[in-house]
């Protein structure tokens, strides 16, 4: 039993080909974790490097509390089971199932205990004796299922165990390595490109693409909330329908306006989260609709398309269309006027209809044209508020109170946006609306606030309830200011980034020879912890002293010098006022410029700034890793 970390665990192969990118992850003891995704995406990877048979070019991976990236594979107490099974020939299932053990030195009778209690679990008592060839595929990969569960591992790690199997035995297999798990009580992590092995087995899933995590959710959150588009078309058979659309908000009712130019009118409360940038009907958006979340009418209510194709499954009937009512050119490939429709137990439609599809409400998706992310977020990632400045004063949201300084430095007096993201709305002070809903959201208090005919999204306290007045200001070092399209005054992040060499010492302690590394950034030389210096030494060799790394530190971990202590000198050359906190913008002597937190009453000069070597995130600056 086990659990497992990933902590930005990165695969760059000598080849300079990066297979795994930033991979973070916490499993726990007696999960179910499927990675899945297409062919070449890194999930074999992945399962090599936490089975250490492949190394890990940067991260840290924990089994229990202990690291474990340069413990020999055999030390791990994992048990890996592959696809091509990887029985010995020669040997009986017996002498398979033993070979570990006695490698081991177990005593004869503990294995046969072991072994004939594997066998029995998986139903291969009777071919103990056989010898692999004699077997059907199945048979061996329970073999193989049996060489790993007499080792009585911490975790199984199983590479597309199933994928050599005809179809029903791999449905039987499915469901026998879910018992499996449920009655070994361990931590099992299984890699598969088949969405329907991932949905029915995995606790949770990591769905990958090109190296990089998309989405790790519980099966039915993937399904329902698919964080991109790829994700909403990879997980759902047949696949979710795609059309680029725009949306138009009208009262109550949103148009949905297709590039043939049909419509279907959607309530606004069921796209209520979208950002009302992307409801004004100027900006080009993806709709998603599964198959399965579309009703079919025949009386002109919904999307007109011609049925091209239909296939019934007994209760099942899946159309096939194409927008419009014309048959239109054959083509196979998809011009984005094609439509899937699964229905259950209705078979009255056949080729040659023209029919109406209507959505369901709550099952629709949209999807950002260009980055392809999900427009409705559970907690909306930001608010844009319409906002007046003049005079040093800021009307937004039905109040007019003090402009910050540092906004009215940077944006001329008229009509502004303001990109609120829901952490910068905290509560108490001068702004007020009716909490129209509240909504949980995992763990999370999201209030609906009505602001005039839509709402703003913000994140609130136990104690706040539907039809309550809430107080609130707003964090503005954490807002975006826009006019006309134009970013004015962008959010302070929390982080600070700066570049800076790398380099080590040497030291005699008592007769001992004793490595230190350093951070050298402008005058500052900031010792680190070992560790991580030999993770930079480890990763990119020699070179590390001739390279540039990027070094990110939380801005609260930067302290100010005064007592003549080390530091990097800088010096201050704009104050910035946010009313609630106020930053001072600094300059090195090689001129690198970030933000420090000061006091309202800080009044310029010449400064010296610390931090802990411990508190510094390292980054290379030859590709996107993250070393330590
Ligand atoms: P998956 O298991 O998702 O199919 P893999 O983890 O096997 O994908 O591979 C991820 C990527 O890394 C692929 O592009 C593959 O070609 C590449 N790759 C795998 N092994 C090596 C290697 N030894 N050297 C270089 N590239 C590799």
């Amino acid at each position: 039993m086990a659990n497992l970390k990933l902590s930005h665990i990165y695969k760059v192969y000598d080849n300079g080909h990066k297979a795994v990118n930033d991979f973070s992850i916490d499993i726990a003891d007696r999960e179910f974790i499927v990675f899945v995704g297409p062919s070449g995406c890194g999930k074999s990877t992945t399962l090599r490097m936490i089975a250490g048979l492949e190394t890990i070019t940067a991260g840290d991976l924990f089994i229990g509390d202990t690291l474990v990236n340069d413990m020999e594979p055999k030390d791990r107490d994992i048990a890996m089971v592959f696809q091509s099974y990887a029985l010995y020939p020669h040997m009986t299932v017996y002498e398979n199932m033993a070979f570990g053990l006695r490698n081991r030195k177990m005593p004869e009778a503990e294995i046969k205990e072991r072994v004939t209690k594997a066998a029995k679990m998986l139903d291969i008592v009777d071919y103990l004796d056989r010898k692999p060839k004699q077997m059907s595929g199945g048979q061996r990969q329970r073999v193989a299922l049996g060489r790993a569960l007499v080792r009585d591992p911490k975790v199984f790690l199983l590479d597309e165990p199933l994928s050599n199997l005809d179809a029903k035995l791999r449905a039987t297999m499915r469901s026998e390595i879910t018992a499996l798990h449920k009655s070994l009580k361990t931590t099992f992590i299984y890699v598969t490109h088949d969405q329907v092995e991932a949905m029915t087995m995995g606790t949770r899933i990591v769905v990958m693409k090109l190296g990089y995590v998309q989405q790790i959710d519980t099966p039915m959150n993937l399904y329902n909330s698919p964080y991109n588009k790829f994700v909403a078309g990879f997980i759902g058979t047949p696949q979710m329908n795609f059309f680029d659309v725009t949306l138009k908000r009208y009262g109550d009712g949103v148009a949905v306006g297709f590039s043939n130019g049909d419509g279907i009118t959607v309530p606004y409360e069921a796209v209520s989260k979208i950002d009302k940038g992307y409801l004004e009907g100027g900006v080009p958006v993806i709709f998603g609709i599964r198959p399965e979340h579309i009703e079919i009418n025949r009386d002109g209510d919904g999307l007109k398309f011609i049925v091209t194709g239909v296939e019934r499954l007994g209760n099942e009937t899946i159309l096939y269309g194409k927008l419009g009512d014309s048959m239109g050119e054959f083509s196979v490939k998809d011009d984005g006027n094609s439509i899937i429709v699964k229905l259950i137990d209705r078979d009255d439609i056949a080729v040659g209809d023209v029919v109406y599809a209507q959505p369901k409400h709550n099952k629709l998706h949209f999807f950002d044209k260009e980055t392809e992310i999900t427009l409705i977020h559970k907690i909306p990632l930001y608010n844009t508020v319409a906002a007046q400045l003049g005079g040093g004063r800021l009307a937004a949201l039905g109040k007019e109170t003090a402009l910050p300084e540092a906004i009215g430095k940077h944006v001329s007096d008229g009509a502004v946006e303001l990109i609120v993201p829901p952490k910068a709305i905290v509560k108490g002070g001068d702004f007020s609306l009716r909490v129209a809903k509240i909504e949980d959201v995992d763990g999370e208090k999201l209030a609906y606030l009505q602001d005039g005919d839509h709402y703003l999204f913000a994140l609130v306290d136990e104690g706040v309830s539907a039809g309550d007045d809430y107080g609130f200001s707003l964090l503005y070092d954490k807002i975006t200011v826009r006019a006309n399209g134009e970013e004015l005054v962008s959010p302070i992040s929390d982080e600070v980034s700066l570049e800076g060499r790398f380099s080590k010492k040497e030291t005699r302690e008592n007769g001992e020879r004793v490595l230190h590394f350093y951070y050298n950034i402008g005058n500052y030389s900031v010792e680190t912890v070992k560790e991580n210096g030999y993770k930079i030494n480890s990763i990119d060799k020699d070179h590390c002293y001739d390279y540039t790394y990027r070094y990110v530190i939380d801005r609260d971990n930067i302290r100010t010098v005064t007592d003549g202590g080390d530091g990097l000198d800088v010096t201050v050359e704009e104050k910035l006022d946010y009313i609630g906190v106020c930053y001072a913008k600094v300059r090195t002597d090689e001129g690198q410029q970030f933000l420090i937190k000061v006091d309202r009453d800080f009044d310029g000069g010449k400064l010296r700034v610390a931090f802990d070597g411990a508190d510094v995130s390292v980054y290379s600056t030859k590709i996107d890793m993250k070393l330590c």
